[in-house]
């Protein structure tokens, strides 16, 4: 069995820096690592126009003055070959690779309380002894496949754009479906209707998408973002979201119709996540948010041509900013292609698949692929997926029954020495996510050392401050409108998980100060032994 310091999960942003973190603190360790390569996301989501919703300037490490500098972004929002050679450009950087077992699942991991251990299993790659275990499996890492009737029966291709295939996929003059219109069918939807024959698009339910206005970035431009990156981290590092545009600077009801019109279209011309997060009242005053999607929903009718397509894609079942918007690139305007038919299968449900098609309840329809943009059992799923015991072999899975919560977002009473990168409870998918990652390797790495330093060898989060601390995330979320709707962030897209609302709202900036203010208390809400004082 091979001994370390600590051993971490995943080999995406979160995995690859806290290697380094931990190399930095002289501890050994491995990362494991299910698929043949670094950059988790965007090693496995490689579908016809996938790339980020965060800027491209963002959306990247800022821990390395050298990496940012060295590093060119190509566009506005980047393309996920991109986002891959950036996760490949910063392993090679650091010289990552030699502590990554890649091809490498976890199965299990059991903490021994007598030697304050974890004991890591994987399918078939070996076992290994760890003080610290570190998850960074990532939030949106386990691919959901819906339960579709008589999907078996079906002969032609099915893809999931979770799992897309590392050669690609030539849709030229085939008949394709795409179950799923979140993030990752709005932005395959485009380029599959620009090379299939026909496409069809299955929709259960629209959501809010808002244009990228994607383009290259001049060279002048990039330089000019090299040149501030230090003002605009520190704006990011002090923001709700961990962007740098401004934000919260508008109420919507406090404008007159006209300047709210006038705001409303110039965010829509700016593109991107700025509709939701420039205005303060957006996500918590219900009035105010209706405004915000009305104009959207405005704008899909006079790109859309067809009167009844437009209607379908307008949503109507939640408040705009309560499931993650959209960020596309022309997915209204390719329902104007004479290609392209969309089918609500809320009204007209899907009743089987033949071998060579879909039946909805009115209509057959012939198809040589179908792709699934389904999305993820988010959040927890690649925690669950995994056999964790802690104290008294309590399972991680029992535990999170009723509703995942962690400390901080970051761990759980009962399972020492584990520690969650974005874990429920913590702002993980609200915000800037490569952001969020570098706070919790950051915290957790100055813990890691005060470990270090002390002789501590069992680091444990007390259970009833971590009921407390997820309770004021259930009660944030609940002041306002998130909880709302039928979301991945509440778990209510996979059947049977509990609806429990998982991210962490108040704020990057204002969760970042309460970790700094449990280290400063001495890591309050954290119970913290040394090996003496357990076996005494
Ligand atoms: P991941 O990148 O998910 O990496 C986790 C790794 O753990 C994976 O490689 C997985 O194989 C591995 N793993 C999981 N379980 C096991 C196991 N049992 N054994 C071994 N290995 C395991 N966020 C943003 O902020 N901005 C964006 O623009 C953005 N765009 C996104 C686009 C897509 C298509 C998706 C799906 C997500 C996007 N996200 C975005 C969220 C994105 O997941 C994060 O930004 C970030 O990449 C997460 O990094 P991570 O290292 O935490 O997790
Ligand atoms: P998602 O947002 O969960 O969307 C899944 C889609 O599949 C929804 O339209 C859902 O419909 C549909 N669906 C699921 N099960 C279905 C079923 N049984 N029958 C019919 N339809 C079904 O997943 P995603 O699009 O992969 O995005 C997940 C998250 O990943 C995003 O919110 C974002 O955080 C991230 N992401 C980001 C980008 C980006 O732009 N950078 C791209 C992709 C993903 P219902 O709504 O009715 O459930």
């Amino acid at each position: 069995m091979a001994d370390f310091d600590a051993v971490v999960v995943g080999a995406g942003f979160a995995g690859l820096y806290m290697l380094h973190k931990l190399r930095g603190l002289g501890l050994t360790c491995r990362v494991l690592e299910a698929g043949s390569g670094v950059g988790g996301t965007w090693f496995w989501n490689r579908y016809p126009g996938a790339r980020c919703d965060v800027e491209s300037f963002s959306y990247s490490y800022s821990f390395s003055e050298e990496i940012q500098q060295d590093w060119n972004c190509s566009h506005r929002y980047a393309m996920q070959p991109e986002i891959l050679a950036y996760a490949n450009f910063v392993a090679d950087r650091l010289d990552l690779r030699r502590d990554i077992g890649f091809g490498t699942r976890v199965s299990a991991a059991h903490y021994d309380e007598q030697q304050q251990y974890w004991f890591v299993d994987t399918s078939g790659q070996g076992s290994f002894r760890a003080r610290f275990l570190i998850m960074a499996t990532g939030c949106l890492s386990v691919p959901k496949v819906p339960d579709l009737p008589g999907l078996a029966n079906f002969r032609g291709e099915v893809l999931h754009t979770a799992d897309w295939p590392r050669e690609g996929y030539d849709f030229a003059g085939k008949r394709v479906g795409v179950v799923g219109t979140g993030s990752s069918g709005v932005q395959a939807i485009p380029i599959i209707a620009r090379q299939a024959g026909h496409l069809t698009v299955f929709q259960r339910t629209p959501n809010f998408s808002i244009p990228a206005w994607n383009g290259p970035l001049p060279e002048s431009q990039r330089q000019q973002m090299k040149n501030d990156y230090r003002a605009l981290r520190t704006k990011a590092r002090n923001s709700y979201a961990g962007d740098y545009a401004d934000e919260y600077y508008l109420s919507i009801l406090e404008m007159t119709p006209e300047a709210r019109e006038e705001a409303f279209e110039k965010r829509w011309r700016e593109g991107g996540f700025n509709y939701q997060y420039a205005f303060r009242d957006l996500m918590d005053n219900a009035a105010a948010n209706e405004l915000a999607a009305d104009f959207v929903r405005r704008k899909i009718r006079a790109i859309v041509r067809d009167a009844a397509t437009a209607e379908r894609l307008c949503p109507r079942d939640h408040p705009i900013g309560a499931k993650r918007l959209c960020v596309d690139s022309e997915y209204y305007e390719t329902y104007n292609r004479p290609n392209v038919t969309l089918v609500d299968i809320k009204s007209d449900p899907i009743t089987g698949f033949s071998a060579d098609g879909l039946k909805t309840r009115s209509t057959r329809y012939p198809l040589d692929t179908l792709v699934l943009a389904t999305g993820f059992d988010a959040m927890t799923g690649a925690l669950t997926a995994i056999d964790i015991r802690g104290r008294r072999r309590e399972s991680l899975k029992d535990r999170w029954r009723d509703g995942a919560g962690a400390y901080l977002g970051l761990a759980v009473a009962g399972f020492p020495n584990m520690f969650v990168i974005t874990g429920p409870g913590s702002p993980s998918v609200l915000a800037n996510v490569i952001l969020a990652i570098e706070q919790h390797v950051e915290w957790l790495g100055d813990f890691l050392r005060h470990a270090k330093a002390h002789g501590i060898t069992e680091i444990e989060a007390d259970a009833a401050a971590e009921d407390s601390w997820m309770a004021g995330v259930r009660d944030s979320a609940d002041r306002t409108l998130y909880p709302q709707a039928n979301s991945w962030y509440m778990g209510a897209n996979v059947p049977g998980k509990p609806r429990v609302f998982m991210p962490y709202v108040d704020g990057f900036q204002v969760y970042e100060a309460a970790c700094k203010e449990v280290a400063a208390a001495g890591y309050r809400g954290f119970h913290l032994a040394r090996a003496t004082d357990v076996a005494a």
